[in-house]
């Protein structure tokens, strides 16, 4: 039988490893860590009263992915799958504070630049600037579309509905979700036809309006009630008894020459094909000795998240809804989001206050992509007492409660930091994750697939697994 090995057991290498068992190949999975799942991880907080697991990365998935349907119908989860309380989230904005984020939208574009919710957050002058896209010709977009020039989210946003609407609607969104800046990010990689829809209907506004309509109904993204971390334990279990998965083991080398994968004891196993599932940075330090790449891609600034368990009736009402995302022109909070992740999942809520009364866990995220490279903004490399301090003081800022009640009520708390899981989107660093790629590929023996490679999230990682040649060498 053709021998797999599958680098990484993120949620990448699981699902190639699945696939290539269902494929009737051997497979080994070699983990560095002592546990699977990366991005996708559980945060357990023992209590006097009992246990409280939440996810400490990835906690949905976007719910148009035939992939992750697929994936999650073939291990016996489709059924069990939950929405998020249809709430929707609020923004955190300079000078205004504490808003609604608009209903109508994508990627925070408004399709409806006369909506409350817009001239709330906007205010009236510049609301009445961002309503300028209704009535604005999109000759200039159509030239640069003929020319077939990359256009940016941030360009298109601020020529279309001016600099206030960027900053303020589109640049938490993008930033604190996806962890870009709007100027860096290509507008066909995230929306796709919105363009060529805006030049048609000579409105940017318009066209979201129209690609909102269209998309099938129902929730943006789905879960499983306890977690999605839950999905790593169902990809393990499915792989029990029909792949090797080995923890504690980090690959050191690679020689397609003689198909060797070597790990850290020195031992060597052969393989006929290798699926390197791990970060770009790691794959070119493993590709590097056989192949010509010269540079090597970037670690971006990475984030820290604080998980806090809070005591407070103020947060029964669910006041900010799901959560919020912060502008990053906000000076009087540091997280560049919070979701309330007992008021978002039910099954969370519920979870919570069978331990206790007037529970909730607010779950907030610092360090963005914009920040210095050398950690001197709230992030990764914040000191854990810092961290807290500035949580908690953040959390009561814009939840609007009192500081001094919600450090009352706190329960316990959690630091989880992501380096890696997430890659960094500037034009030379995909230039150089590209050119890992392509090295990959040459040797004919290794195929590289993960967040890197795919992009970031679960339904583009389980498509570009889908889509990997399952094809071993004799
Ligand atoms: C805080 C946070 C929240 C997120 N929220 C969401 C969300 O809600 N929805 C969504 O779709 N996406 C979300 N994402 C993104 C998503 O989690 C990631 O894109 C995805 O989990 C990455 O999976 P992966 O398998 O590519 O990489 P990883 O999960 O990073 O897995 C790579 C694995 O390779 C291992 N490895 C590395 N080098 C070696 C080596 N040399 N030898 C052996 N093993 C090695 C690592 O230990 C790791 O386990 C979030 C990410 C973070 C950090």
């Amino acid at each position: 039988m053709p021998h797999v090995v599958v680098i990484g057991a993120g949620i990448a290498g699981l699902t190639a490893a699945y696939r290539a068992v269902n494929a009737g190949h051997h497979v080994t999975v070699l983990e560095a860590e002592p546990t699977a799942g990366g991005a996708i991880a559980p945060a357990t907080f023992d209590l006097p009263e009992g246990q409280l697991t939440v996810d400490a990365g990835a906690e949905a998935y976007a719910a148009r992915s035939t992939h992750m349907t697929q994936l999650l119908e073939g291990l016996g989860l489709a059924n069990e799958l939950v929405t998020p309380n249809p709430d929707g989230s609020w923004l955190y904005l300079p000078e205004v504070g504490a808003v609604p984020a608009p209903k109508l939208g994508m990627w925070g574009i408004p399709g409806d630049p006369a909506a409350a919710e817009v001239i709330q957050a906007l205010g009236a002058e510049a609301a009445v600037r961002a309503a300028a896209d209704l009535a604005t010709p999109m000759d200039a977009w159509a030239k640069r579309r003929a020319e077939g020039q990359p256009v940016t989210v941030g360009e298109l946003v601020a020529d279309r509905f001016g600099p206030v609407a960027l900053e303020r609607l589109v640049a938490p969104v993008v930033a604190g979700v996806h962890s870009a800046d709007p100027n860096d990010v290509d507008l066909d990689k995230i929306a796709p036809g919105l363009l060529d829809k805006a030049i048609q209907r000579g409105s940017v506004a318009k066209a979201v309006a129209d690609i909102r309509a269209a998309a099938p109904p129902g929730a943006a993204v789905k879960t499983l009630p306890g977690g999605m971390h839950r999905l790593i334990d169902a990809l393990l279990d499915a792989l029990r008894d029909r792949a090797e998965v080995r923890f504690g083991t980090r690959v050191t080398a690679l020689d397609p020459a003689t198909r060797t994968v070597t790990t850290q004891t020195g031992e060597q196993l052969t393989a006929n094909q290798v699926i390197l599932a791990v970060d770009a940075p790691s794959a070119y330090d493993l590709l590097t000795p056989s192949t010509q790449l010269t540079k090597r891609p970037a670690y971006g600034t990475g984030v820290a998240l604080v998980v806090l368990v809070i005591d407070a009736p103020g947060l029964d009402v669910h006041p900010r809804g799901t959560g919020m995302l912060v502008s990053p022109a906000v000076t009087d909070a540091h997280a560049k989001a919070a979701t309330h992740v007992t008021a978002k999942w039910q099954w969370a809520g519920q979870a919570a206050t069978s331990l206790a009364e007037h529970r909730h866990v607010i779950r907030l995220s610092y360090g963005r992509i914009t920040d210095p490279l050398d950690g001197s903004a709230p992030g990764h490399d914040t000191a854990e007492a810092d961290l807290l301090a500035m949580a908690t003081s953040d959390a009561a800022a814009m939840f609007g409660l009192e500081h001094e009640q919600l450090q009352a009520g706190l329960v316990a708390s959690k630091i989880v930091r992501w380096r890696r899981a997430m890659p960094l989107t500037t034009p030379d660093n995909t230039t150089r994750i590209r050119a890992v790629q392509e090295a990959a590929r040459t040797t004919n023996w290794i195929q590289v697939t993960g967040a890197w490679f795919a992009g970031t999230g679960l339904a583009a990682i389980t498509q570009h697994v889908t889509g990997l040649p399952l094809n071993p060498l004799q």
